[in-house]
């Protein structure tokens, strides 16, 4: 039991300063990718706080190591594929790095969490050799039937050595939505300067801090996210482990997110680009640098919540129905916060056949396959993952034949007919 205050949270995982303010405090939490089953709906389920910190020395926002990265991602549920968008997204990735950096049969892309293959595939489809390493199991199978050679492993410094060791270094490292998910920052980017060939490069996306914040996108907030990167605070820790962040490109994806591209202090030839300078000034000019710019976000979290509530609440006391759409973890972020249970919602449903017949973490929801949505005809949807909303609203827009309308709840709830 800790009792000094200095030492209460814990210290920062990237520089090692004890953590003494809040950024959010989202209450407690179940793992926001433990979908129930059936069979275990009157089990206790574990709940962890969600509590983000700022650290006042290096700005990077964090939440503690509250639960050990092995019993989140050995069966992960996220299977990249399901999305349309995403899987396109990736592959305009591919068309951009092979011209750009003049990527040839010779050469070798890794990529870090590379789920079922969505990305790399594309580049086994042009003769460019690549690796996959992927923590989960489940979805690296997955990637193995695309023909994209897959090691079950968790990355880090020890590992790329050994990669290293065996002539494996790579031209490109590409790494998606894992930066933040890794709590060891410092093995892991340090795995990514031992893993990359003196002239090689590595790309890095996240979503971005400085929207998070003004686009109030808390829910993106969860357990397997134990990261929220500025530009700034990547800069910092890439740097101290020997890489130059030389470019960085602001990206739609996940509601806003950055590509970050680094290569070896030493590589000359790849000079610092206006777009890094300029976004570096631009969260300079937000107060990314300042405390209280952080310690002012929880107010507008709270308001958000009080108004989703208050719109639903409005919509059930006029005797209507409301469904979801999508089960994506930042859902049950949300749904947890603001106790939105089956009481508000009375199913969700989802694309992914993982998750149909299963019920949302914490909140009991159960999802069904998209179909229910005809079926049962609701008068409303409730979209949970909003950064596909156009998507999503395109591909139900039959709702409206019997009059029913959209929620987005995020950056506030709102009705689009
Ligand atoms: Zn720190």
């Amino acid at each position: 039991m800790q009792t000094a205050h200095s030492s209460m949270y814990g210290d920062c995982l990237f520089c090692g300063t004890p953590l003494r303010h809040t950024f959010v405090d989202l209450g407690m939490s179940p793992l926001c990718e433990s979908y129930v089953s059936p069979a275990h709906l009157n089990s206790m389920e574990p709940f962890y706080p969600l509590h983000v910190f700022v650290c006042e020395k290096c700005f990077l926002v964090q939440l503690q190591e509250y639960v050990n990265p092995a019993d989140i991602f050995s069966e992960y549920a996220y299977f990249s594929s399901y999305s349309d968008s995403w899987v396109e997204h990736a592959r305009r990735y591919t068309v951009l790095m092979e011209e750009r950096f003049s990527l040839t049969a010779a050469s070798l892309v890794v990529e870090l969490a590379s789920n079922d293959g969505y990305l790399l595939q594309h580049f086994v489809k042009r003769g460019i050799p690549v690796l996959g390493i992927e923590p989960a199991a489940n979805v690296a199978r997955a990637a193995e039937e695309r023909n994209v050679p897959t090691l079950v492993e968790f990355f880090d410094d020890k590992m790329a050595r050994r990669l290293a060791a065996e002539g494996r270094q790579a031209d490109l490292i590409a790494g998606n939505n894992v930066l933040a998910q890794v709590p060891s920052v410092n093995t892991f980017v340090e795995g990514i300067r031992i893993l990359l060939k003196p002239e090689g490069v590595v790309t890095i996306e996240f979503p971005h801090l400085m929207r998070l914040m003004q686009e109030n996108q808390f829910d993106t907030i969860y357990h397997e996210h134990f990261f929220y990167f500025s530009f700034i605070a990547a800069e910092k820790v890439f740097a101290s482990h020997g890489l130059t962040l030389f470019d960085v490109e602001e990206l739609p994806t996940h509601g806003g997110s950055l590509r970050i591209y680094g290569r070896h202090e030493k590589n000359a030839k790849l000079p610092l680009t206006d777009r890094a300078k300029e976004l570096r000034q631009r969260e300079l000019n937000a107060g990314l640098l300042k405390l209280e710019t952080y310690e002012s976000f929880e107010q507008q979290v709270r308001q958000t919540k009080r108004k989703l509530l208050a719109l639903l609440g409005d919509l059930k006391s006029k005797g209507k129905t409301i469904a979801g759409y999508g089960a994506p973890g930042k859902g049950n972020t949300l749904l947890n916060y603001c106790g939105i249970r089956h009481d508000f919602l009375e199913y969700t449903v989802d694309r992914n056949p993982y998750k149909q017949g299963k019920f949302l973490p914490g909140t009991h929801v159960p999802i069904y396959p998209p179909e229910r949505i005809r079926e049962t005809k609701p008068d409303y949807i409730l979209i949970l993952p909003w950064n596909f909303k156009d998507e999503i609203m395109q591909q139900i827009s039959f709702i409206r034949e019997w009059g029913a309308q959209f929620i987005i709840p995020i950056p506030e709830a709102r009705i689009i007919p």
